[in-house]
């Protein structure tokens, strides 16, 4: 294990952040949810054709390194700390089969206040915290290291290195504005490492807030309106003077580049046109922080749909912001369904899916046409292979029944 951090507040906490912290022995436990057929799809380019089905898949699709880090330390938790309890700061990743079996090992969740800090009076010494692989607010670390328990800090370092450059901006007076879904545990945890070094943050969700924001920097809408549209974009009580302020941008991990570039594109050209490009140069900074996994993703299945397809199955958690964007991707290009398992696929007529244009979840019909035969197959960085082999299985069930 690694050194342990005192905490200021209380008694000493042991961190763990590395799968190797365990110590000897330690497993990859990831890679029991690889599948054999699907890693042999991987390996031969992709194809799979079998009762007279193709189907086809991306180069990249399935675990990150993110995510294989955060199950390797987790299960490694379960299995070292057998008889403590154990609690996850959120659910690990955004993924019901993974966390359908942790809850299975009686792993618990802590809950949150209405700031979205943990609730840690539950806790006492000895208890052991995982943190999921979103990370979470600093001042959460803090009030964990005074309940003197373990934590296991499974937070990918893709993150972290956004976490770094966020920092940054703070100890250099910069306001970090935040591309990213406020409510998603990695933004929060990553806009408060602003607040750690006593600077501050603007959340903004999409391009059209965007724009609202670059009427405030080109002086047409006053800061305060701007705040009171979007009360959950920034601390509360937060002031800002965009005629000398200094705005520095980062983005969830996870997000569409091409929205994150041109979100920068149009902050950038509104402190052009009303300081020019001098002070913008000094007062304005962008920095892509979209992480190697998602881009390899989302490039990857751009190419899958240069192919003809009569379908794409997408498979990853609802609430998963990777596996949403993939579907954003494609909709518009092939019929397509979001679903989160082989269970979504209920009978031929009958699929369970997420809506990419609404991000409704509803019963639609049509899971199946005997007539398509191609079909795309890919899947967020969440999703275990052993969830594609059941939506493979499924789909020959009905083929075969149809
Ligand atoms: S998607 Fe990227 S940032 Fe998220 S866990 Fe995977 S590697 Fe890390």
């Amino acid at each position: 294990m690694s050194t342990p951090a005192a905490s200021e507040k209380g008694p000493k906490t042991n961190i763990i952040k590395k799968l190797s912290e365990f110590g000897a022995g330690f497993s990859h436990h990831h890679e029991k949810y690889e599948a054999v057929g699907i890693s042999e799809i991987r390996r031969s380019g992709g194809m799979l054709s079998v009762d007279g089905l193709t189907f086809r898949f991306p180069e990249h699709f399935g675990f990150c390194y993110g995510v294989d880090k955060a199950i390797d330390m987790v299960f490694e938790t379960c299995e070292r700390f057998a008889g403590r309890r154990i609690f996850l700061t959120d659910q690990l990743i955004h993924n019901p089969f993974i966390n359908g079996k942790l809850r299975e090992k009686g792993v618990r969740y802590l809950q949150r206040d209405a700031r979205h800090l943990l609730v840690t009076d539950e806790l006492r010494s000895g208890d052991i915290v995982v943190v999921s692989a979103f990370g979470t607010d600093f001042r959460d670390i803090e009030s964990l290291g005074a309940c003197g328990v373990t934590i296991v800090d499974s937070t990918c370092g893709a993150i972290i290195n956004v976490w770094k450059r966020v920092e940054g901006y703070a100890r250099h007076g910069y306001i970090t504005i935040m591309h990213g879904k406020r409510n998603h545990e990695e933004t929060r945890a990553t806009v408060s490492q602003a607040v750690k070094e006593g600077g501050s943050y603007i959340t903004i969700e999409n391009v059209a807030e965007a724009r609202e924001l670059a009427t405030v920097v080109l002086g047409e809408l006053s800061e305060a309106d701007f705040l009171r549209r979007y009360p959950g974009a920034a601390p509360e009580g937060f002031r800002f003077e965009a005629a000398t302020c200094k705005m520095g941008m980062a983005n969830q991990t996870t997000m569409l580049k091409g929205e994150s570039l041109e979100i920068q594109g149009i902050l950038r050209q509104a402190f052009v046109t009303r300081f020019g490009e001098a002070v913008t140069a000094e007062r304005f900074r962008s920095f892509d922080t979209i992480c190697g996994a998602t881009q390899d993703r989302q490039d990857a299945l751009r190419q899958l749909l240069r192919h003809p397809l009569d379908l794409l199955l997408i498979v990853g958690g609802f609430n998963s912001s990777n596996t949403t964007h993939l579907a954003e991707i494609a909709q518009g290009h092939v019929p397509l369904h979001h679903i989160e398992s082989a269970d979504d696929l209920r009978s031929p007529d009958e699929v369970r899916s997420r809506d990419p244009r609404t991000g409704a979840v509803a019963v639609r019909d049509r899971a199946y046409d005997p007539s398509w035969t191609r079909i795309g197959l890919t899947a967020g960085a969440s999703t275990p292979d052993v969830t594609l082999v059941d939506v493979i299985e499924k789909i020959r069930s009905f083929r075969k029944n149809t």
